[in-house]
């Protein structure tokens, strides 16, 4: 029997000195019920909590984790380089490395700026995309998250979904006013709105696989008629791939999906665990960019060496051959068995995974956008998540988060996680 009394004793503490003792609203178990557990250390595909459990882990710090924990090329190449000191404030070689490894999977993008997180990355590519167009507006999805910038946290996913704050106190409605949101894969209404409205549209952005809503597949055509009226309209088409990118495939869901957008947000799996986000674009918007151009975006630790360390080590080895189809055949092993394991235990369940992106809905209707999303059964999903915890796989402690792989799960990983599936399903169906 697990035993939590050490997290119970820190989360106690935490609350007494951090908001909701969390410092991001998700890591908190309020959707699921319970309080969360505190990590003391991880490596591989474990992480193992200060009570001394220990978990297969399906949340590989909210996606960056693609090599899994502590990977021993990533911990030694950022021991060397702290050596040499952790942050200059003046150029480096590895801005360069970085830029140019992500240049060369990303062949849509001419030039990249750093930043220090996704937030950052959406927020400044959105910025670029005004600047560019001399237009004010710009189109979103229910369900997607860019991140927490004001403009942005209209009808957004992830911690804005599972706690019903999609307009958060604190955005003045002035500002969300230019934040138009359209139903993901609502082809009607986004052709509807673009021919409409055009010439006030700045930019349309999107995570082209929704992953703040769990897995959101775009349907066939969707992202192709997007780019088709985008371009006919002379509006910026921003890729979020601040999940997808180098998730959904080394080239992200572009490369998929072979999508050509004109800009792309990267973050997560380029940090290899480090705080780090990326826009990036062609030439000619890019140039907008401050010192280039007039549109102005700067940060005192962007580049920094050890998240440009770290997310070289990490590109470095996913660029090894053979790497993304090892990480496919262990997500469609996991996918395999997790629809296995709902259908033994009789439990209705949808099922939907991008590469290494995936989520399970307790529902039996099909999936396809933020309404859709939202008739998954949440209180057994809530059954479900404290069934897993219990018997050591951690996933997201949400219904509306997508699960991720990585390079370090073992094919026994997996089966012990479909094992533990088939038991909790059962005891949630209850
Ligand atoms: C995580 C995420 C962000 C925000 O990134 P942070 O580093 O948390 O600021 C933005 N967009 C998408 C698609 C994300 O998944």
């Amino acid at each position: 029997m697990k035993t939590y009394r050490k997290s119970q004793k820190l989360f106690k503490q935490a609350e007494a000195v951090i908001p909701g003792g969390v410092n991001s609203p998700v890591r908190a178990f309020k959707a699921v019920g319970g309080n969360p557990i505190f990590v003391e250390r991880a490596k591989g595909s474990r992480i193992f909590d200060v009570d001394g459990n220990s978990y297969i882990d399906y949340v590989l710090s909210w996606g960056p984790l693609i090599l899994g924990h502590a990977h021993p090329k990533v911990v030694k190449a950022l021991k060397s380089a702290t050596e040499k000191g952790t942050s200059f404030g003046a150029p480096t070689a590895l801005e360069v490395e970085l830029a140019t490894l992500v240049l060369k999977a990303y062949p849509s993008m001419d030039k990249v700026r750093m930043v220090n997180s996704g937030t950052e990355a959406t927020m400044s590519a959105i910025r670029v995309a005004r600047g560019f167009t001399k237009r004010d507006s710009i189109i979103k999805f229910e369900g997607c998250y860019h991140g927490h910038a004001d403009g942005l946290l209209v009808k957004a996913g992830s911690g804005a979904t599972t706690f019903g704050v999609p307009d958060s106190p604190g955005v003045p409605k002035s500002y969300a006013k230019n934040t138009i949101t359209l139903p993901f894969n609502d082809l009607n209404a986004l052709k509807a709105t673009i021919n409409k409205e055009w010439k006030s549209i700045a930019c349309v952005i999107l995570e082209p696989v929704v992953g703040n809503i769990g897995c959101v597949l775009p349907k066939l055509g969707f992202l192709e008629t997007l780019r088709k009226l985008t371009i006919k309209y002379g509006i910026v088409l921003i890729f979020d791939e601040v999940m997808t990118g180098f998730r959904v495939s080394y080239g992200g869901a572009q490369e998929y999906y072979r999508i050509k957008p004109d800009m792309t947000c990267l973050g997560k799996v380029i940090g290899g665990g480090l705080p780090v986000g990326a826009y990036g674009g062609k030439k000619e918007i890019m140039s907008m960019v401050s010192p280039e151009g007039p549109v102005y975006q700067a940060g005192t630790l962007s580049g920094n060496p050890l998240a440009m360390t770290a997310g070289i080590e990490t590109l470095k080895i996913l660029s090894v051959r053979g790497t993304y189809k090892k990480l496919e055949r262990l997500s469609a092993m996991l996918g395999k068995g997790l629809i296995d394991a709902s259908k033994r235990a009789g439990v209705a369940t949808k099922f939907y995974r991008a590469g290494t992106m995936f989520c399970t809905y307790f529902t039996d209707k099909e999936v396809f956008d933020y309404a859709t999303a939202k008739t998954s059964d949440t209180s057994k999903f809530s059954r479900f998540f404290s069934g897993m915890l219990r018997r050591g796989v951690n996933i997201a402690p949400s219904q509306f988060e997508a699960g991720f792989m990585s390079l370090a799960h073992t094919e026994k990983d997996i089966e012990d996680t479909v094992k533990a599936a088939y038991e909790s399903l059962k005891e949630a169906e209850k």
